[in-house]
């Protein structure tokens, strides 16, 4: 389930200390558009900061930076203010997105004194909340303790990868297939719903693989989501994804792969939508030049669930060097960033 070295080399990367902020606010919050309830309408967003993921304590997954927002010092009273400080900015919003850098459901990071303070104050207030867990907090006793408030639960949780070996070689997750079947299928029972995230491109593997990874992994894990959210690479600071970016051996996926992957899911099936952070940015899902009406029907498809737009606007683009970068890469050890390469060489000093 794990691999020890490549585990020890991430959480070498990672820095001793927290971020030294203002424990009583959330990381951040902000509203933007999803369709927890089937249709697309504004959801607020609130990243609580905590004492972060129980994974930190041995590793990280390999792209995760999120530990860069965690503080040790939260207690139960800062993380109680820092929700008064989130109900106070609810205004007309009656979704609700809550991201810890870690799981919402751990009890040694969000306590249950917290999740109950959490749930008696939005309740009344709000009609769909979505919380993020790793698999070994969904547990029957969490849920039914949730379920009490009656708010309808959606769960979100990181397979990433429905292939263990991608999970431990690529992801290092700490976790496997069977523990997310295990944890969705108690979800199911438990009347709540689940989100499924899957990470496009993690490193290790060409973007061919990867295309065919998302699509192998959507039809194994759609019986169980009520949505998969495709998740591409997005480069964060102080992780393994970063350096070896900064050495220009990772590329971030390309926005063509993405729509390709979105016209390839049978929407029968499931709901299967992207919303990229940082997309067309360096760090994130971009192609050579940046095509912001790709990145527009992207989201605006995958919010509405309508892909004839995207569909039509994907036929007519020129995909020839988007074809052939993608097969050369796959031929390749490692999956280079060339221009990246290309601009780092040519202003580093072994040219003079
Ligand atoms: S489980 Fe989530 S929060 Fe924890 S290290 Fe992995 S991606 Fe980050």
């Amino acid at each position: 389930m794990v691999k020890r070295d490549l585990s020890l080399y991430i959480k070498n990367l990672m820095p001793e200390n927290g971020r030294n902020s203002d424990p009583d606010k959330p990381v951040s919050m902000w509203k933007e558009l999803d369709r927890l309830r089937g249709y697309s309408e504004k959801t607020m967003v609130c990243i609580f900061k905590t004492t972060g993921c129980a994974w930190y304590n041995f590793s990280a997954c390999s792209m995760c930076g999120y530990f860069n927002d965690i503080s040790p010092e939260i207690k139960d009273e800062n993380l109680m203010k820092q929700i008064d400080l989130l109900y106070d900015s609810l205004n007309d919003a009656s979704v609700l997105k809550i991201f810890t850098s870690g799981s919402f459901l751990d009890p040694q990071e969000v306590s249950p004194r917290v999740r109950d303070y959490f749930f008696q104050r939005v309740s009344g207030k709000v009609d769909k909340i979505l919380v993020e867990s790793r698999t070994e907090y969904i547990r029957k006793d969490i849920l039914e303790s949730i379920k009490k408030y009656k708010i309808p639960l959606r769960i979100a949780i990181g397979l990433e990868s429905a292939d263990d070996y991608i999970m431990k070689y690529s992801v290092n997750k700490g976790s496997t297939l069977k523990k997310f079947m295990d944890a969705a299928t108690l979800i199911k029972n438990e009347g709540l719903e689940l989100r499924t995230y899957l990470l496009f491109k993690p490193p290790f593997i060409s973007e061919k693989t990867a295309i065919e990874d998302i699509l192998k992994s959507i039809d194994i894990v759609s019986p169980y989501s009520d949505d998969i959210s495709i998740n591409p690479m997005n480069i964060q600071r102080n992780t393994l994804v970063e350096k070896l970016w900064k050495k220009g051996l990772y590329r971030p996926p390309r926005m063509y792969s993405l729509a390709k992957i979105l016209l390839n899911v049978d929407h029968n099936k499931t709901q299967v939508l992207s919303y990229p952070t940082g997309g067309g940015k360096e760090r994130g899902v971009h192609d050579e030049k940046f095509d912001s009406k790709l990145l527009d029907l992207i989201v605006t498809s995958s919010l509405t669930q309508n892909f004839d737009d995207l569909q039509k606007y994907f036929n007519s683009l020129d995909l020839s060097e988007y074809n052939y970068n993608i097969e050369l890469e796959d031929r390749l050890l490692f999956q280079s960033d060339y221009s990246l390469l290309v601009k780092r060489l040519s202003s580093s000093s072994i040219f003079y």
